[in-house]
C-alpha cells in the first residue's frame, strides 16, 4: 500500500502542529509521500503565510520597503524551526527570495514560497527526500495546467523514490516561470502526486473530522458524511461546501484512488472517504445539503413560447454575448426563466433585457432578485420514493415559499430555489427532516 499525505495550513502552522503530523506520518509505514500547505493561522487572529507573502510582494511590486515584513515572515518559519530543534538554516533561501522579490519574478512566485519553505522544513524533519514542485508540476504557456506532461514528469521522478516531500500549491511553466494554482491549490497537487505514484489512498489532512452533511454556521453540530462519491461532492462543492478545492478530484479520479479527509487534531476519527462509487448505503437518503446566496432569476413570458422553436437558443445567445454563465434554466409552456449570479449579472442587466428584446422578442421579462439556491444532494434518492415531497412539505411546515425546483436527470440533487432571507430556515428544514428525524 502506497499512501499521499497532504497536510493544509492549519496542520503545519507551527512547530507543536508539525509534531502531530510527524507522529501521524510515523504511525503507518505506508505514508511517504508528503504535500504540505505553507504555515496556516495559528489561531483566529492571525495571518496565513501565503497572505504575508502577498502582501509583502505587492510592496516590493511597488517599490516600497519589504524588509519588515519579508523578516516578519522569516520569524514563522524560525518559529517552527527552533520548536522542532532542527539543525536547518534558510539564510540562502532568503537571500534568494530577497534579490527575486526585488526583481519582480512575480506574485504567484512570491506565494509559492510559503509552500516551498514550508517543505524543506518537512524534508528536514522527517528525513525525506525534497522534490521542487517547479520541477516536476507543468503549467502550458498560457498558464493551464498541463495535466499530462506533470503525471509523466511526477511518475518518472518519484518511481524510484522511497519517500518524498513535494510542496503544494504551484509548479512551473517550462521555462521555469513559476505558476500557482487557485487559493487552497495545495489539495490538487496532493492528487497529481497520488494519480502519478498510483496510491492506495490519498490521505488529505486538514482541521475538521471530514466531509460535513451542512454547513456548521448554520446547523449546530451538523453530522459527519462518512462515505461520499466523487459526484456528490463536485455537486456540494459547486454549491459552496468547502473542505477540498474543487479540482482536486479530477487527478485521483482517473485512477480510482479513493481521498480520505481526515482531522490532524483527532487523527483517530475515521472522517470523509471520497470515492467513485459504493455500495455502502449512506446513513440518511441524503448525502448532504449546500446552497449559495446571491442569485436573480430573469422570468421571460411569451403566448406560445412552446412552438416557437429556437426561442431558447436566442435568449441564452444574449447571456453568452454578454459574458454571463447561467446556472439553471427552469421553464413552461409561455415562461423560461434564468437563474444568474446577481453580482455577475447586475452591472448588465439593461444590456441583457434590451438584447433579449431584439433577438427574442417576448411579451414581458421581470427580474427578481435576492434568491438563494439549495442543493440537496444524495446517491440514496435514487432508490428511495418521497424524497421530494419530504423536502417540500418541510419547507412549507417551515413557511418558506419554494421559487424553483429542478432535479437533475441523473436524480443525484434537487435544486431548490428560495429568498435569500430564507436560506437558513429552509437548510435547517431539510436538515432536520432527513437527518434528526433519523436518529
Ligand atoms: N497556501 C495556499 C493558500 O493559502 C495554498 C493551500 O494552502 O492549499 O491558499
Amino acid at each position: 500500500m502506497r499512501k499521499v499525505v497532504k497536510f493544509g495550513g492549519s496542520s503545519l502552522a507551527s512547530a507543536e502542529q508539525f509534531n502531530k503530523v510527524g507522529n501521524i506520518i510515523h504511525a503507518d509505514a505506508e505514508r511517504k509521500f508528503v504535500v504540505p500547505s505553507a504555515p496556516g493561522k495559528r489561531d483566529a487572529d492571525d495571518t496565513k503565510v501565503t497572505d504575508m507573502l502577498y502582501t509583502c510582494y505587492d510592496l516590493a511590486e511597488a517599490g516600497k520597503d519589504f524588509g519588515g515584513q519579508l523578516k516578519a515572515i522569516r520569524a514563522r518559519y524560525q518559529e517552527i524551526i527552533d520548536g522542532l530543534a532542527l539543525q536547518l538554516s534558510l539564510d540562502d533561501e532568503f537571500k534568494t527570495i530577497e534579490k527575486n522579490f526585488k526583481e519582480k519574478a512575480g506574485r504567484d512566485y512570491a506565494a509559492s514560497r510559503g509552500e516551498y519553505l514550508n517543505g524543506i522544513i518537512m524534508a528536514a524533519y522527517l528525513g525525506f527526500e525534497f522534490v521542487d514542485a517547479a520541477q516536476v508540476i507543468r503549467f502550458g504557456e498560457n498558464g493551464e495546467f498541463d495535466a499530462e506532461t506533470t503525471n509523466k514528469l511526477m511518475r518518472e521522478r518519484l518511481t524510484s523514490m522511497e519517500a518524498a516531500v513535494i510542496p503544494g500549491f504551484y509548479g512551473a511553466k517550462e521555462d521555469g516561470t513559476v505558476r500557482t494554482f487557485s487559493r487552497g491549490g495545495s489539495d490538487i497537487t496532493g492528487s497529481i502526486v497520488a494519480r502519478a505514484i498510483k496510491a492506495d489512498v490519498y490521505e488529505n489532512w486538514t482541521d475538521v473530522s471530514g466531509f460535513l452533511v451542512a454547513d456548521p454556521r448554520i446547523i449546530y453540530k451538523p453530522e459527519t458524511i462518512s462515505t461520499i462519491t466523487y459526484k456528490e461532492l463536485r455537486e456540494l462543492a459547486y454549491m459552496g461546501a468547502s473542505v477540498l478545492h474543487e479540482d482536486a478530484i479530477f487527478p485521483v479520479r482517473r485512477e480510482g484512488i479513493p481521498i480520505n479527509i481526515r482531522n490532524t487534531n483527532a487523527p483517530e476519527d475515521e472522517g470523509t472517504w471520497i470515492v467513485e462509487s459504493t455500495c455502502q448505503k449512506p446513513k440518511y437518503v441524503i448525502t448532504g445539503i449546500a446552497g449559495k446566496k446571491g442569485f436573480c432569476a430573469v422570468n421571460i413570458e411569451k403566448d406560445s413560447m412552446n412552438s416557437e422553436v429556437g426561442f431558447g437558443r436566442k435568449v441564452l445567445q444574449v447571456f453568452e454575448d454578454s459574458g454571463i454563465s447561467f446556472e439553471h434554466v427552469p421553464s413552461g409552456i409561455d415562461t423560461m426563466t434564468i437563474f444568474v449570479h446577481q453580482d455577475e449579472f447586475m452591472h448588465k442587466e439593461q444590456k441583457v433585457v434590451s438584447g433579449i428584446h431584439r433577438l427574442a422578442d417576448p411579451d414581458t421579462i421581470e427580474i427578481e432578485a435576492d434568491l438563494a439556491l439549495i442543493a440537496v444532494v444524495g446517491r440514496g434518492m435514487k432508490s428511495t420514493r418521497g424524497t421530494a415531497g419530504r423536502i417540500f412539505s418541510a419547507l412549507a411546515h417551515s413557511n418558506v415559499n419554494v421559487k424553483m425546483i429542478d432535479q437533475g436527470s441523473s436524480e443525484l440533487n434537487i435544486i431548490i430555489g428560495v429568498a435569500n432571507a430564507d436560506f437558513e430556515t429552509a437548510i435547517k428544514a431539510i436538515y432536520d427532516i432527513f437527518v434528526l428525524c433519523q436518529l
